[in-house]
């Protein structure tokens, strides 16, 4: 099918930045139309169903200025905030911090001082080019230390690895994203892209799926686009694939999932959206994996999906070695049971439960949802930041988590789309 009508704006993705251009544009007056290769909206914040069962596809849990972007772009939708509690060794930590945490923090009062002063002064601070270093020249306590590799295990890059400025950037509120306070609909991610979609096309915006954008050529009045279903011509161009610069990219590790259906009276913490364990060492095992070897003993943590009558679904992510994309299956067992222990261990009665489990690993996930490209965090050389979401060359706004400011998250690719769509009315105004 060819389009002989020049829109205003293509749109390139349906997922979470991809919508939030689309809608910011579409809501000044621009005609904006919507390309997406895959036969529904959302990216990687939204569901798929194995078996009858519902779970998440990738993103869960974000930053509360969410709602903020949300309210912005027009969509009403509900948010729960929930706590994180994470288990390193046998320390229990509560985030946000609750009186508990505070207390329990007291214990490594030194530590604590060190840490604080480290992230607060740059004289201090500037010395770590790597968390690893930070971690190992400030904190005595092995736990403790667990504990503050945690956003390198986020990130999914070993502390050694991971570079202690954008450790330190999670700390600042500029811009404030809102992960220490973290929300998600009641009803799951996809409730959205669902939402956005439905505002989008209120609005007049249109989206086609099952459209590749195969490429994209200058000419004189504009663009023209070639997608897998024929041509496009446009004015202007968003894009939310991955701007790529000269720099090399250290990608992260490459994350599997474990979905588990349980029981509807499965005793999952209430007002708790994620539970994770990182055994002692993460150091240790997750240099072992960066390194391309799965340890005896690895970090996980698992999230509620969706709760119905009839069944309970989760979400388990834990990473594999790094250059491998699929287990064989003694070992993909070995991995599953290690998981559900744990899990049992963590939340007694949960074993007992299970009615469902099945694992995807970064190859199946890649084939099944036709998405490329799934690293939670890029790093960059040191010194290099992200590009800027306007490439003058091609005069191209993307937007996602390869460009704009710190963060590789759901609220920092809003953050972009955001600002994209600010630059772009603002050097096009509409006549
Ligand atoms: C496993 C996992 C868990 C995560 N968990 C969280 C979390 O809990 N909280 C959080 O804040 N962040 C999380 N993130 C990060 C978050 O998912 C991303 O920041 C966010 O989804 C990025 O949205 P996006 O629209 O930029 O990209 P995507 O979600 O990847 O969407 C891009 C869309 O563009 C389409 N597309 C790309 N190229 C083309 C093309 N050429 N033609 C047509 N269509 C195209 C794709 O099909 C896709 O639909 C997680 C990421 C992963 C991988």
């Amino acid at each position: 099918m060819s389009d002989e009508e020049i829109q205003d704006v293509i749109v390139v993705g349906a997922g979470l930045s991809g919508l939030t251009a689309a809608i910011s544009l579409q809501q000044r007056g621009y005609s904006v139309r919507v390309l997406e290769r895959r036969p529904v909206a959302g990216g990687l914040c939204g569901s798929t169903t194995i078996d009858g069962y519902q779970f998440t596809l990738g993103s869960n849990d974000f930053g509360s200025a969410i709602k903020r972007y949300l309210q912005q772009l027009g969509v009403d939708l509900e948010f729960e905030q929930n706590q994180t509690v994470f288990y390193c060794g046998r320390e229990k930590y509560v985030l946000p911090a609750t009186s508990r945490t505070v207390f329990d923090l007291l214990r490594h009062l030194p530590d604590t001082t060190r840490v604080g002063r480290a992230l607060r002064n740059p004289d201090i601070g500037n010395k770590f080019d790597y968390v690893g270093q930070f971690l190992d020249a400030t904190v005595r306590n092995k736990t403790f230390r667990d504990f503050l590799s945690l956003p390198s295990y986020v990130a999914g890059h070993s502390p050694a690895a991971h570079r202690f400025d954008l450790f330190r950037q999670i700390y600042s509120k500029n811009p404030d994203y809102g992960y220490h306070e973290l929300c998600a609909p009641a009803d799951g991610p996809q409730a959205i892209t669902d939402a956005m979609t439905a505002r989008f096309a209120e609005l007049g915006g249109r989206i086609e799926f099952d459209t590749d954008v195969l490429d994209v050529r200058q000419t004189d009045d504009g663009k023209l686009v070639t997608t897998s279903q024929g041509t496009y011509r446009t004015k202007h161009l968003v894009s939310s694939e991955a701007r790529t610069g000269n720099h090399s990219v250290r990608s992260s590790l490459e994350i599997g999932v474990l979905h588990i259906a349980t029981r509807p009276d499965v005793p999952f913490p209430a007002g708790v959206h994620t539970v994770g364990y990182l055994p002692s060492g993460v150091q240790n095992w997750l240099g072992q994996l960066d390194d391309g070897v799965l340890p005896d003993q690895f970090g996980f943590h698992a999230f509620p999906c969706v709760t119905t009558e009839e069944y309970r679904s989760f979400n388990a992510y834990f990473y594999y070695p790094r250059g491998v994309e699929e287990f064989d299956s003694r070992t993909l067992a070995t991995v599953e049971e290690y998981i559900l222990k744990e899990l049992a261990r963590l939340i007694p009665g949960f074993g007992s439960r299970v009615l469902f489990r099945r694992s995807v690993s970064p190859a199946q996930f890649k084939k099944e949802h036709n998405l490329r490209r799934v690293s939670i965090e890029d790093i960059l050389p040191l010194g290099v930041e992200k590009p800027s979401v306007h490439d003058k060359e091609t005069d191209t706004y993307y937007v996602g988590n390869t460009v704009g400011p710190v963060a590789y998250h759901a609220c920092a690719a809003m953050y972009a789309a955001l600002d994209a769509a600010d630059q772009l009315a603002s050097a096009n105004p509409l006549a």
